[in-house]
C-alpha cells in the first residue's frame, strides 16, 4: 500500500508501477495503457493521459499528455431489482473489441485502467459489470494488470464496498482516495497485489520509484482511520440500499420533465441527465431557493448524498432538484 496526497497521485503512483512491474517482469515495451472513453482519473499529466481524451483536454497539452489506446465506454446498465442489467448483444460485441484491441496492442500495454461500473466525472454512467470482468480475464491472459479506479466508487458507494465486487473482480492494483477520510481531508492510495510487490523487489530497482514528503500524513492517516471505524460500526449496506430507494423514487418525477433524457440511481449516486448543458448558475440558485445545494456539470445534475440521510432528506433533495430542473430548464 502506498499513502498519496491525492487521488490524482494515486493514479500517477499506479500507472508507475504498472510500468515498473511489466519492466521487471521482462516486458520494457510495455509502457502505454488501455483505457475506457468518458473515463475520469485524475487532474496530473499521467492521470490525464488516461481520462476521455476529449473530456481530459488532451489537445490543450499536447506536447505532455502521452498517447494512449481508448475502447468506447461499455454499455449501459440498469437496476432491475437489484441487479444491473444491459443488452447481452451490446456487452458482447464490447467485448470481442477489448480482445481484438488487447490481441493487437499487448506488447505496448502495461495494464488497462478503468473505474469500475460507475464512470464519475466523465458523465456519472453505470456500465454493464460483465464488461469490468471480461476486462480481468482479457488482462490476465495477456500479462496486463488491471488497474481499478476505485477514488469515487469505493467504501460503499455503489452499494457494494468496492464496486469491482459488483464482478467479483480482483484487481492487480487498486486506487481509493475521497470517502477514504469521509471527505475532511486530503489522503488517497494505491494497493497492489502481493505479486506485483514482490517482482518490483526482486528487480535491479527494487523499489517504486516515488516518495512525496507528506505521504501518510499522520493527520490525513488518523482522519481515515477514523472514517473506516465509523463504516466498519455502521450498517452502511442498509443504508446505501436505502440511499438507493429513496434516491429512486424521490427522482423518478424527473423522468416525464420535457428537458430529461434520463434519470439513473445507483447504490447513494442519483443523476438526472439533461438534453442541453446545465445553466449551472440558474440551476444551482434555484435549487438554493428549493433547499437544495448541488453541483451540477455538463449535462448532469445529480446528487451523493451521506450515508445517515434520512427518507426525509432524500425527498426533499428529490423535490428540490426535479422543482430546479424544472425551473430552469422545461
Ligand atoms: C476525484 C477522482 C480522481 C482524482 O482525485 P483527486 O483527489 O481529485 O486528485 C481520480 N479518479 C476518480 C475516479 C475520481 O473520482
Amino acid at each position: 500500500m502506498f499513502f498519496a496526497d491525492s487521488g490524482s497521485v494515486s493514479v500517477e503512483v499506479a500507472l508507475k508501477l504498472a510500468v515498473q512491474y511489466q519492466a521487471a517482469a521482462g516486458h520494457p515495451g510495455r509502457g502505454h495503457f488501455l483505457a475506457l472513453r468518458g473515463g475520469y482519473h485524475g487532474d496530473t499529466f499521467a492521470a490525464m493521459s488516461v481520462c476521455d481524451p476529449v473530456d481530459g483536454m488532451h489537445a490543450q497539452f499536447p506536447h505532455l499528455v502521452a498517447q494512449q489506446r481508448f475502447l468506447p465506454r461499455p454499455p449501459q446498465a440498469r437496476l432491475v431489482d437489484g441487479m444491473l442489467v444491459s443488452d447481452p448483444a451490446e456487452v458482447a460485441a464490447w467485448v470481442q473489441l477489448l480482445e481484438e484491441t488487447v490481441a493487437a496492442h499487448a506488447g505496448e500495454l502495461a495494464a488497462i485502467v478503468l473505474e469500475p461500473v460507475l464512470q464519475g466525472a466523465g458523465g456519472m454512467y453505470i456500465y454493464a459489470p460483465e464488461c469490468l470482468a471480461a476486462a480481468r480475464r482479457v488482462a490476465t491472459e495477456h500479462g496486463l494488470l488491471l488497474i481499478v479506479d476505485e477514488i469515487a466508487t469505493g467504501f460503499g458507494r455503489t452499494g457494494e464496498l468496492f464496486a469491482s465486487h459488483w464482478a467479483s473482480v480482483v484487481p492487480d492494483i487498486m486506487c481509493v482516495g475521497k470517502a477514504l477520510t469521509g471527505g475532511y481531508l486530503t489522503l488517497a492510495a494505491m494497493l497492489c497485489s502481493s505479486e506485483v510487490a514482490a517482482t518490483i523487489k526482486a528487480s535491479p530497482l527494487r523499489a517504486l520509484l516515488h516518495g512525496p514528503t507528506f505521504m501518510a500524513n499522520p493527520l490525513a492517516c488518523a482522519v481515515a482511520v477514523a472514517s473506516l471505524k465509523l463504516l466498519e460500526s455502521t450498517p452502511w449496506r442498509p443504508q446505501v440500499s436505502a440511499l438507493q430507494a429513496g434516491l429512486g423514487v424521490a427522482l423518478a418525477p424527473a423522468a416525464t420533465l420535457p428537458g430529461v433524457l434520463d434519470v439513473r440511481v445507483l447504490g447513494g449516486v442519483g443523476v438526472i441527465e439533461l438534453d442541453t448543458p446545465v445553466d449551472v448558475p440558474a440551476l444551482t440558485r434555484a435549487a438554493v431557493h428549493h433547499g437544495v445545494w448541488v453541483r451540477p456539470f455538463r449535462n448532469l445534475v445529480y446528487t451523493m448524498p451521506p450515508y445517515i440521510s434520512t427518507a426525509e432528506d432524500l425527498a426533499a433533495i428529490g423535490a428540490g432538484l426535479c422543482a430546479a430542473v424544472e425551473q430552469v430548464h422545461c
